[in-house]
């Protein structure tokens, strides 16, 4: 699933691709994925122009020039394909063709339609639930070690909580803490200070390099010009059961934290 770096990485690319066009006419080939019903979420996208894209955690989030937004989720398989004037035959698996007045389209593309293409309205409180922005200045170390406080919770398991951290998922929890050289199933609440200066400014670095890199190309995430990222080259632990750690050279582990796959390393992760 695309996290943070990936979907960030898809949105500035998007943005050079996008911005400034005007949708010239809205093609829904599965109604399950768009919301509202697929009429009007046609009548409603035509006509607008690409004001601005951005990224607010995992969701992709295309500003039109009315306020209204389009929030993509783009969840397991989902992908946002940019053609250029004369594409004949969408990619494939497209479920959304935004056509655009210069004959440019946009594929919203989703082999397993987890995925999903949300039309909201300016007043609408779509992100509500979404928590702080970990690349952001809201995110200093006072916030992170509140967040932590008091709480039992796996630490690995509150650094997937989207309502809590935004846009962080399995493969980039699992690196950070590596960095920070903290056990996944440590208690959150019980962090010592150091640890949490260390997870926290292992957070951001971690972040900020995976975006450096274009994301993560773990199973089949592409960015909106169709490019694989690089930071599965330099991955440390994620997906790395039986090699070395690149700290202290023992195995990787992989265990099970609520009920997610965990890379870490037995001997270097003991906070
Ligand atoms: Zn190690």
């Amino acid at each position: 699933m695309p996290e943070l770096p990936e979907v960030e990485t898809i949105a500035r690319g998007l943005a050079i691709a996008v911005v400034g066009k005007t949708i010239d006419s809205v093609t829904v080939l599965l109604p399950r994925v768009v919301v509202p019903e697929p009429e009007r979420f046609a009548e409603l996208a035509a006509g607008e122009r690409i004001a601005a894209v951005g990224r607010r955690g995992k969701f992709v989030v295309i500003s039109l020039a009315s306020g209204r937004q389009l929030v993509v989720h783009l969840r397991m398989t989902g992908r946002l394909i940019v053609q250029g004037a004369g594409a004949t035959i969408p990619e494939p698996y497209t479920n959304v063709i935004l056509r655009f007045r210069d004959g440019w389209q946009l594929c919203f593309a989703d082999v397993r339609t987890f995925g999903r293409m949300r039309l909201v309205e300016p007043e609408e409180p779509w992100a509500a639930e979404v928590g702080v922005e970990p690349l952001s200045s809201d995110f200093s170390l006072d916030r992170f070690s509140s967040l932590l406080h008091g709480r039992t919770t796996p630490v690995k398991v509150l650094l997937l909580d989207q309502r809590r951290i935004a846009g962080i998922g399995n493969i980039y929890a699992c690196e950070a803490l590596w960095e920070a050289r903290i056990h996944p199933n440590r208690s959150s609440g019980s962090l010592s200070r150091p640890a949490r200066r260390r997870l926290h400014h292992s957070i951001t670095d971690v972040l900020r390099r995976a975006i450096e890199l274009r994301g993560t190309s773990a199973r089949d995430y592409v960015d909106a010009d169709g490019l694989r990222g690089g930071f599965q080259n330099v991955l440390s632990v994620y997906g790395r059961h039986g090699k070395e750690c690149p700290r202290c050279s023992r195995s990787i582990v992989r265990t099970v934290v609520a009920g997610r796959g965990t890379w870490w390393c037995r001997s270097c992760q003991r906070s």
